[in-house]
């Protein structure tokens, strides 16, 4: 599986932490980040030896690129990579940049998957969180993605904004998507969200209320048909994401571009947006305990034939608790119910050995 980062985004959203760089006002160096992209891929292209299943280009906002970019990118691959076994292909998106002719001219590139970054339906939000979109286009954007033949489609959505989630239970858009991943508004320090909270100018719902919402979005998708496969992601039957799943599988992957991570099965490895490479080689303590923390989070869970026989005995004694309160389940795998999928991090932190 190959990942493609693109750092660049019109603009920064209020929460957001990831790596990318606000490009309002002008053009930024778009070459420039090409070349390095495509002689990274020339660099790096021994590396990878698993057939290449998946194809995820992410972000940042990689429809901020235009189709002949796009297709540079995707010519590189192909000069570099055996993509014939490829069976998923996402184009991370955001709504404002998805007109029909540039949709249909993703799918000739072979992009068979978007993920759009909607996050809320109701524009004050949409406002306050800074995106450029508003609803209508969102609802457009996902039409359009339709009649330019995408029919496997993903919509991101944002919780635990405001102190109730009627902006989000108008969700006619559910209808026309196959998978939906939400997420909870998480305040990242250095973001503008943070500064405004802390400065008491925003004040967000308590954690009781965030939880409300997880539970009243978890009714509203299983009603539309949606099966929770991982903690913020859900999918009509068969369109559970293949690449996010295999990132869960621990299954290698090569991540190219400024900030992409990569992982050959023992070492990750990151390009840092300064140019040099982070690297570290996984003990057995840290690929247990990422097992574990990947595991927690999915509704499959853990199998316990995964589980290295030195911890079982140990394993099993501290999950007691979690399965007497209901938010385990154990028989040959050790699954998070609903209601433990909440609490996946913390569940998993404390059944963590030392490194
Ligand atoms: S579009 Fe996505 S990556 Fe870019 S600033 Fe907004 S949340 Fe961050």
């Amino acid at each position: 599986m190959i990942y493609i980062h693109v750092p660049f985004c019109h603009r920064k959203c209020t929460y957001c932490a990831f790596y990318s760089k606000p490009v309002a006002g002008g053009r930024w160096p778009v070459a420039g980040y090409l070349e390095a992209l495509l002689k990274e891929m020339e660099e790096r292209k021994g590396e990878q030896d698993h057939p290449i299943k998946t194809v995820y280009f992410g972000g940042g906002t990689p429809s901020i690129l235009s189709i002949s970019e796009l297709e540079r990118i995707v010519d590189g691959l192909r000069r570099c990579f055996d993509l014939s076994q490829v069976e998923e292909m996402t184009l991370e998106a955001n709504p404002e940049d998805l007109n029909l002719d540039y949709l249909r001219s993703l799918r000739t590139l072979g992009f068979n998957r978007l993920s759009i970054g909607v996050q809320s339906l109701d524009d004050k939000v949409l406002r306050f969180l800074n995106r450029r979109h508003t609803a209508q286009q969102a609802l457009e954007a996902v039409e359009h993605a339709h009649r330019a033949g995408f029919d496997n489609i993903s919509v991101d959505l944002i919780y635990g904004i405001l102190d109730n989630i009627d902006n989000i239970e108008d969700l006619d858009i559910l209808e026309m998507v196959t998978h939906v991943s939400a997420y909870a508004l998480t305040l990242e320090p250095g973001t503008a969200l943070a500064v405004q909270v802390q400065q008491g100018r925003v004040v967000l719902p308590d954690e009781e209320e965030v939880v409300r919402q997880y539970h009243a979005l978890h009714m509203q998708f299983t009603e539309a048909g949606f099966v929770q496969y991982e903690v913020s992601n859900y999918a009509r039957p068969g369109f559970e994401s293949k690449h996010n799943s295999r990132y869960w599988d621990r299954t290698p992957y090569l991540g190219l571009g400024s900030g992409a991570h990569s992982f050959d099965g023992k070492k990750r490895q990151w390009n840092n947006p300064d140019g040099t490479v982070g690297e570290e080689t996984l003990s057995e303590a840290d690929a247990y305990n990422e097992l574990l923390m990947t595991s927690l989070r999915t509704v499959r869970g853990l199998p316990l034939a995964a589980v290295p026989e030195g911890q079982k005995e140990r394993l099993l004694r501290l999950v007691q608790p979690y399965i007497a309160c209901g938010w385990l389940t154990m028989n040959d795998t050790l699954a998070p119910t609903t209601e433990g999928l909440l609490h996946a991090d913390g569940m998993a932190a404390a059944l963590f050995v030392g490194s």
